[in-house]
């Protein structure tokens, strides 16, 4: 079967390595894990989502009274934290999520995308994607370029007017360098392409997958202003708040969803 996340990596390390404007890259700092989606089904490709954005402010919920709108109720304090991912002894800071199977069927036809690519092939609408995404992460390192979202995905307001044009400008400028055509090879074929193949495509997930490392809530013991109003506990963290290696596995993704390889899968050839 084929690593798809991994095939991803070797070429952003290419693309990396070949496009200037994104040659501040570290790619030791960022992982790239499939989450699953139909092909069929309305939704993103892709996501970057930024690991070094600061702890929040302290802050709680609150219930008024409809009636009165007196304070009727509220939540312990608390910050909003990323979570720790590391692989060996790196931190990662930025992970970038790939739909699967849904991006394998990515084309240009029949999307805004193709206006900027005129005359070319459809599955250059992938590697427009992943070199989108890598744009995301900010030089400065102070989160996802431009607007970021509490959350730590990227804001639709975070693509400038210029956003898309510049990407396309990158796509064709790395192509222009006569990258090694193996490398972009993965990307020619669908997901029914792909399985007809390879047999199938494998790729890196968290252990708690459908989920993957997310902001959350974190108590802080700070007093009540208002020492009346009943307070409401938080809800326990339901996901890891610190992630290792050992924490992704290796998941196949098929039209419907995705399930975890044995051990014997894992070392398949790919
Ligand atoms: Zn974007």
């Amino acid at each position: 079967m084929i690593n798809y996340t991994e095939r991803i990596s070797l070429l952003m390390q290419d693309v990396v390595g070949r496009t200037p404007r994104l040659s501040f890259i570290d790619l030791k700092e960022v992982l790239v894990f499939g989450r699953f989606g139909r092909s069929d089904a309305e939704g993103a490709f892709a996501t970057c989502h930024c690991l070094t954005l600061p702890e929040s402010e302290p802050g709680y919920y609150f219930w008024r009274d409809r009636s009165t709108g007196e304070l009727t109720r509220r939540s312990e304090w608390f910050v909003t934290k990323s979570p720790e991912v590391h692989v060996g002894t790196q931190r990662i800071k930025y992970l970038i999520s790939f739909v699967l199977p849904r991006f394998c069927d990515q084309s240009l036809e029949r999307t805004r995308k193709g206006e900027l690519y005129p005359a070319v092939p459809g599955w250059l609408a992938k590697l427009d994607t992943i070199v989108h995404e890598l744009y995301h992460i900010d030089p400065s390192e102070a989160g996802i370029r431009a607007v970021a979202r509490s959350d730590g995905t990227n804001s639709p307001r975070s693509h400038g007017p210029l956003f898309y044009e510049e990407v396309a400008e990158m796509v064709q400028d790395y192509l222009a360098t006569r990258p090694d055509p193996a490398l972009c090879e993965f990307l020619k074929d669908d997901f029914d392409g792909l399985t007809a193949r390879y047999g199938g495509i494998v790729g890196a997930t968290f252990r708690n997958f459908p989920s993957f490392p997310q902001r959350y809530q974190e108590v802080v013991d700070m007093p009540a202003a208002e020492p009346r109003v009943r307070l409401e506990p938080l809800k326990p963290p339901t996901q890891p708040a610190c992630y290792r290696e050992d924490d992704l596995h290796i998941r196949q993704f098929t039209d419907t969803g995705a399930r975890r390889l044995t051990r014997k899968g894992q070392h398949r050839a790919a």
